[in-house]
């Protein structure tokens, strides 16, 4: 689906080989990118990103890459 203008939107990615589920990324990101589902950590709103990166250094194993 698109809609509108694509550009200017941060592309939130988790590595799931790397995630060890330890929700960090959901209190950490202001914006409520975050959520959970079946125990498992997903980006559920990354158009709510503004890329401030707090995920990123704050997720324990790297697993987050946010793309500007
Ligand atoms: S970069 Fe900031 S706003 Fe974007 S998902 Fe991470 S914590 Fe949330
Ligand atoms: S902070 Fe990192 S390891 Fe923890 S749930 Fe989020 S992506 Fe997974």
């Amino acid at each position: 689906m698109l809609i509108g203008c694509d550009y200017g939107m941060p592309e939130v990615e988790i590595d799931y080989g790397l995630c060890i589920s330890c929700k960090t990324c959901i209190s950490t990101c202001p914006m409520g990118v975050y959520g959970e589902s079946g125990g498992k950590v997903s980006v559920e709103s990354p158009q709510e990103c503004i890329a401030c990166m707090g995920c990123v250094g704050a997720c324990p194993v790297g697993a987050i890459t946010v793309t500007e």
